[in-house]
């Protein structure tokens, strides 16, 4: 570890360190967000490290590209890369890595929630020869119960279920070192439950408490129905246990149709059988349509992901790309 940190330190002298937010309607955070970033960038940059933003536009509808135009246009640093439509945070958050070209990211919302003043300490960490320095939420300021409680409940179970570890209360606000990052790039599965793919590449992690802020301005762009499709997205991406668990409830159905069987004949055979089991019947026969059609579903699940991932699109596509001006040397 010791030489590998010295080696790391030695690279963040040469390599950059750049910036990654991710924006979908965003134009009204993002001027309360760049003058926070300039100044930590600032601070960076007396202690050698160069620092760039890459602001990627994920299809926004509102006044976030022309805000990101002027914001590039009066900062060199600032390189600007807009998607052709909404293809969604994950997908924007790749197509961002893709173009950072050598440098170590550091991923943070577009909307001030992860607090970019947090930024030298991660870099700390990464000089100390992490690879992933993930902020952990301690609380979340301006959130509902409801959303607490379910994201709460879906870390736990993402917890128990991926073969991997998915550490709770983590979101996407972390610094990826430039070896974490090429080994992020090569992951093109479609299926981006980037939360889980942070925790396939491995490597030394380290993460640090923070506390949520509330968001700036704007609203979430996550209701109720998207968390939950991402959290289905996170369980059938990371975990093949639906589909163990499916062959359990099928054993346990028909062993316990194989014992209320047994009993029926014993019964009807020691007392007869007087009057024909309608209301049974009914039961037995939706309780079995249900166990399968649920069975069913689970299967469907992991056969629409195979399909997804058989038709091999790109991930998303590129509408412009605005390299920093500012920077001779990398991608950026
Ligand atoms: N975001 C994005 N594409 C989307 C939805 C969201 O790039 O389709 C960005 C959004 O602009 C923000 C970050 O993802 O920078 C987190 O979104 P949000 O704050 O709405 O999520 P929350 O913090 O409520 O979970
Ligand atoms: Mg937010």
């Amino acid at each position: 570890m010791d030489a590998h940190r010295t080696a790391e330190f030695a690279r963040t002298q040469v390599v950059g360190l750049t910036v990654l937010v991710a924006a979908f309607n965003e134009a009204d955070a993002l001027p309360l967000l760049h003058p926070r970033l300039q100044a930590v960038l600032d601070g960076l940059a007396q202690d050698g490290l160069h620092g760039r933003i890459l602001y990627v536009d994920d299809g926004s509808r509102d006044a976030t590209w022309s805000v990101l135009q002027s914001i590039a246009a009066r900062d060199p640093r600032v390189a600007l890369l807009r998607l052709s439509r909404n293809f969604g945070k994950e997908a924007a958050l790749t197509a961002g890595l893709d173009h950072v070209g050598d440098d170590a990211v550091l991923i943070l919302d577009a909307d001030g929630q992860d607090p970019p003043e947090l930024i030298p300490q991660f870099v700390a960490h990464w000089r100390d020869g992490y690879d992933d320095v993930h902020g952990t939420r301690q609380a979340r300021e301006g959130e509902t119960w409801a959303k607490r409680a379910t994201a709460h409940a879906f870390y736990r179970v993402i917890g128990r279920l991926s073969r991997t570890p998915v550490p709770a209360d983590t979101g996407d606000f972390r610094l990826l070192s430039p070896r974490a990052v090429a080994a992020l790039r090569q992951l093109r599965e479609r299926n981006r439950f980037m939360k889980g793919l942070f925790g396939w590449v491995g490597f030394n992690q380290v993460s640090v408490p923070y506390v949520r802020a509330p968001r700036a301005a704007g609203a979430t762009k996550f209701d109720f129905w998207k968390l939950w499709n991402f959290a289905i997205e996170g369980i059938t991406g990371f975990s093949t246990a639906p589909l163990r668990m499916a062959t359990y409830v099928g054993l346990l159905t028909a062993l316990l149709a194989f014992v209320y069987a047994a009993w029926i004949i014993v019964k009807a055979m020691a007392w007869g059988d007087p009057v024909a089991g309608w209301p049974t019947m009914m039961a037995v026969i939706l309780f079995l349509g249900g166990v399968q059609l649920i069975a069913l579903g689970t299967i469907g699940e992991y056969l629409g992901r195979l399909y997804e991932e058989a038709k091999q699109r790109p991930l998303y596509l590129v509408d412009a790309w605005r390299p920093a001006r500012g920077v001779s040397s990398g991608q950026v």
